[in-house]
């Protein structure tokens, strides 16, 4: 379901028209349907009942999307102060945050010390004696987790595969018992949990299956020397749709973590990113030049790679959608590209598309890692955002202005 629709040969999103969303804001613009929000945090409590679900703010970072969370009960899982920041200022509740990452610095760590965070999913021997000092230096107790790399191989693109010994994250699987020792005799330390996350866009349930059953052995074996878990957090990583990928239901994922860990004591914790919101957004963008010719017909937009990264960075397959379909014109395969300098920016190759210049197209799937990795090179805004809730649209962030891009600028000082 991708939560837009064409009536009338005008394509919507819940009852808003794109072409209005387009006339009212401009583009190029990210439009997030509430509804689809919902329904995937619904989805996710339906499947997960008992579990913690804190959403992997990276995927999207908007203050409204994680307001939509925060007031369902959701927690987040961080990867920097930053992410801190964002979660707290959209009313989110501190205990229920979970804060990963391979490079958290003394300044992060002392932030989320006094915040109040639920754990720390600790990467490295470095990082819990960092966190330790800290801790020590606050007079507080930091409860901490060890994310786990278990080895084994979540069969998607190589860049988001993260369970692999030869990835950055984590702590080997053979290393995890004099981890959890060490943890557990240090005076400002509260070990709480084991974490593990192995990659994302995952579309197979056995290597997350595998990498469960691995981390079994580990929680028997610090239970029996005294060191008991509260916690065991499966991480994310459970892809979506995109093209013709078939993932299997929530359903069945949260069915083989059962199977495995059966009634443990220990509370489950999920950290979903994309699938919670991937589906719920487009990037709204207008035809600046058609530029036909051979062996590529090209569709120039305004939206770029800058925008949406992950076609130029993974070669992500995303629809494209016209939002006024024609009947007049006939159907060129067009490559859809954006004005950055660069050969890699696209945004879809080869599309079948009615296409006449300044019309407007809709990229789907566009709610994950979209408008959170933009950037703004060659000097371009960053992108308009837009909620759509029923029949109302209305501004979550504005277009960056151009005077903003250098604000922070000195130029020389001589
Ligand atoms: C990115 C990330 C997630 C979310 O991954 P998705 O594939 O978006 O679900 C969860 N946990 C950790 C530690 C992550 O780095």
């Amino acid at each position: 379901m991708m939560f837009a629709e064409y009536k009338n040969d005008s394509l919507y999103i819940e009852k808003v028209a794109f072409a209005d969303i387009a006339r009212q804001f401009g583009t190029p613009c990210y439009v997030y349907s509430r509804a689809a929000l919902l329904e995937s945090a619904r989805e996710f409590m339906e499947a997960f009942p008992d579990a913690l679900l804190c959403y992997a703010v990276k995927a999207n970072g908007n203050l409204a999307v994680l307001e939509t969370f925060a007031k369902l009960g959701c927690g987040f899982d961080i990867v920097s102060g930053g992410e801190l920041a964002r979660v707290i200022a959209a009313g989110g509740t501190p205990s229920k945050i979970v804060y990963s990452g391979v490079g958290k610095t003394a300044e992060e760590i002392e932030c989320a010390l006094n915040a109040g965070i639920l754990c720390f999913n600790v990467e490295s021997f470095s990082e819990l004696d960092l966190i330790a000092a800290v801790a020590e230096k606050l007079k507080l107790m930091a409860p901490v987790s060890f994310r786990v790399n278990p080895d084994v191989d979540p069969k998607t693109h190589p860049y988001i595969s993260t369970g692999l010994k030869e990835n950055k994250f984590g702590i080997p699987i053979e290393a995890c018992l004099d981890a959890y020792r060490r943890a557990a005799a240090l005076p400002y330390i509260r070990v709480i949990g084991i974490d593990m996350h192995i990659g994302s866009q995952l579309t197979a349930i056995a290597p997350f299956a595998d990498a469960v059953q691995k981390l079994l052995p580990v929680i028997d074996a610090l239970n029996r020397e005294g060191i008991s878990l509260h916690h065991i957090d499966l991480g994310g990583g459970i892809g979506v749709t995109y093209r013709d990928e078939t993932v299997p239901p929530l359903k069945e994922w949260a069915a083989a973590a059962q199977r495995i860990l059966g009634n443990r004591a220990e509370r489950l914790i999920v950290e979903p990113g994309r699938r919670m919101v991937a589906r719920a957004g487009f990037l709204l963008s207008r035809v600046i030049h058609l530029k036909p010719g051979s062996p590529h017909q090209f569709a120039i937009v305004d939206a770029a790679m800058n925008d949406l990264m992950r076609p130029a960075l993974y070669e992500a397959w995303h629809p494209v959608l016209p939002v006024v379909q024609h009947h007049d014109v006939p159907k060129t395969h067009w490559n859809i590209v954006g004005p950055v300098c660069e050969t890699a920016d696209f945004l879809a190759k080869d599309r079948a598309l009615s296409l006449k210049q300044n019309d407007w197209i809709a990229v789907g799937v566009a709610g994950a890692y979209g408008s959170s990795m933009s950037s703004n090179y060659n000097a371009r805004p960053r992108a308009a955002e837009v909620m759509v809730d029923g029949d109302r649209a209305y501004l979550i962030r504005k277009r960056e202005t151009i005077e903003s891009l250098f604000a922070n600028e000195t130029g020389l000082i001589l």
